[in-house]
């Protein structure tokens, strides 16, 4: 009996030197190998290099693409209040609208897991939440997208907000983040995350040490908190810049800490270029977090998207790649080794941060498959190669054929 389909000439590195077939039977990985077989229907990587999707672990869809609604863009605090300001405007449709056409952006660059975080506090409700929760039904076919619901504006200082997100969790929400740097009593809030965690048992993602005073940090209280309610392997920890401003023998004692609680941490090369190191009118620190360091020291990392066109960063195309290309330009990294853990801080790693189950190019897996117009993993990430096409559990979402170049034709 023929596969219900067979992509063939694809280049999957760590399963063999050569070109292989991958043979797609009821949306799951059937075989792999130089013959697979015949194929109702054949597609052709074109000795392009395929990788199992990108795997977003940290965007936020509900305040994308508002850039033309805000006054100033500058500082942290500047766009925190520029958002807070504009989101008792926003409508669920408003949400939805501007969500979608962000998600449908990240779908054509080969993304296929997404955690999207949604605000929820007493201006904007469970407004968002809503939204995306339709965006994730009706896009389940391209993407598995999962919705982090955390209080942005602080919890303890904003009544309300705890019984809001304790709504959202009982009403599906999939996991539940924090924000303590905006909370007036951040490690209370810390608590009261976990506490709710437990309650539903969720996995916590926060958002933590977002400046780079390096004389203080969170993360002695995420990662004991962690251990207290053994938690180990199901938090993460977004931006930690403070990370970018410690030598390396401090880097070194929190990376081994992290290893050892499971707190994964999550990079966001563009928010974070953006808006770190404000203070300074020359010399300006990178301010972003050294995760080839920590992934080297057994820490989960990922790099990852956060927010597009807004006042946190206003500009970005969901291209997970290029986030990756960013991270290895930031960090000043040339060896091709160190070019494939870029693209794995994109593909992998964020899928073991994510705790996504049957995630890779293997026998027995979903067939989420996307080919990348490269030989390699360095060359992909070096030359921020472009997406051709992509399949979902077998079945092919997009295709973006290659550029081609119309040459004068001889008389
Ligand atoms: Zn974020």
């Amino acid at each position: 009996m023929p596969f219900d389909l067979v992509l063939d000439h694809a280049l999957v590195p760590a399963l063999s030197d050569g070109p292989v077939s991958i043979a797609v039977e009821e949306g799951l990985i059937a075989a792999i190998g130089a013959d697979v077989g015949p194929g109702r229907v054949h597609e052709d990587a074109g000795f392009s290099l395929v990788v199992p999707g990108f795997v977003d672990s940290h965007i936020h869809l509900d305040k994308a693409c508002i850039l033309d609604r805000c006054r100033a863009e500058g500082s942290l605090a500047e766009a925190i209040g520029e958002v807070a300001r504009l989101k008792a405007d926003f409508s669920e449709a408003d949400i939805h609208a501007r969500a979608e056409a962000t998600l449908r952006m990240a779908i054509l660059q080969g993304t296929m897991r997404i955690r999207t975080h949604a605000e929820i506090d007493t201006r904007i409700g469970l407004r968002g939440f809503h939204a995306l929760q339709r965006l994730k039904r009706d896009y389940a076919f391209a993407v598995d997208l999962e919705i982090c619901v955390f209080p942005q504006e602080g919890l303890t200082n904003d009544p309300g907000a705890e019984d809001l997100l304790i709504k959202a969790c009982s009403e599906g929400a999939d996991l539940v983040g924090g924000c303590p740097y905006t909370d007036s009593d951040p490690e209370e809030q810390i608590a009261r995350i976990f506490a709710i965690a437990r309650r539903f048992d969720l996995d916590v993602d926060f958002h933590i040490d977002f400046d780079l005073d390096p004389s203080w940090t969170h993360l002695d209280a995420v990662i004991a908190t962690t251990e207290l309610n053994g938690w180990e392997g199901r938090v993460a920890v977004g931006h930690v810049t403070k990370l970018s401003a410690m030598p390396p023998e401090r880097v070194a004692f929190y990376a081994a800490r992290l290893a050892r609680a499971g707190v994964a941490v999550t990079v966001l090369p563009a928010t974070d270029l953006f808006l770190m190191g404000r203070g300074r009118d020359h010399s300006v620190p990178r301010g972003v977090a050294p995760a080839h360091l920590l992934a080297g020291a057994g820490v989960t990392c990922s790099l990852a998207t956060n927010n597009v066109m807004n006042p946190f960063t206003p500009f970005g195309d969901c291209s997970l790649n290029r986030m990756a290309n960013l991270y290895a330009n930031i960090a000043q990294l040339s060896r091709k080794a160190d070019m494939a853990l870029c693209l794995d801080m994109v593909t992998h790693q964020p899928a073991r941060l994510m705790r996504c189950e049957g995630y890779g190019i293997a026998v027995g897996n979903p067939a989420d498959m996307v080919v990348i117009d490269a030989k390699g993993e360095a060359d992909a990430v070096a030359r921020i190669a472009p997406v051709l096409m992509g399949f979902k559990r077998g079945v092919k979402t997009f295709d973006r054929p290659r550029a081609r170049l119309i040459e004068p034709t001889s008389a």
